[in-house]
């Protein structure tokens, strides 16, 4: 797997937009530009390496991925200001991460001839 997808949040577009044909390159795009790996080293620098939700909670446990608040999707894919703000970014680690994202996951299924639907939870 690429090393990449380990340390910026793997739901960058959603589930949905995941699945459009543009998304991916759009995403593996801004993950590797020089822009986003400083943003995001020094953010993770600014909170300590450790997860931000489990801090709260008084738990110390590292990080695992820099996760975007607002998520990201086709219309603010080139948005700054949601992409490379420290205030839009948050530090979690894997399991506080897969909790973030559950529901969305839930939320749109693929239907046999491929098309997307909506699924009210
Ligand atoms: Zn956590
Ligand atoms: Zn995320």
């Amino acid at each position: 797997m690429n090393k990449d997808r380990h340390i910026a949040c793997p739901f960058f577009i959603g589930d949905y937009m995941s699945l459009r044909s543009e998304a991916p390159a759009q995403q593996r795009a801004f993950y590797h530009s020089k822009a986003w790996q400083h943003c995001r080293a020094e953010y993770i620098s600014k909170v300590g390496g450790l997860c931000e939700r489990c801090k709260m909670k008084g738990i110390i446990k590292p990080g695992y991925i820099v996760h975007h608040r607002e998520w990201i999707d086709m219309d603010n894919i080139n948005d700054p200001s949601v992409l490379l703000n420290h205030d839009n970014l948050e530090y979690l680690c894997q399991d506080c991460h897969n909790r973030e994202h559950h529901g969305a996951q839930r939320r749109y299924i693929v239907m046999a001839d491929g098309s997307v639907a909506c699924r009210e939870t």
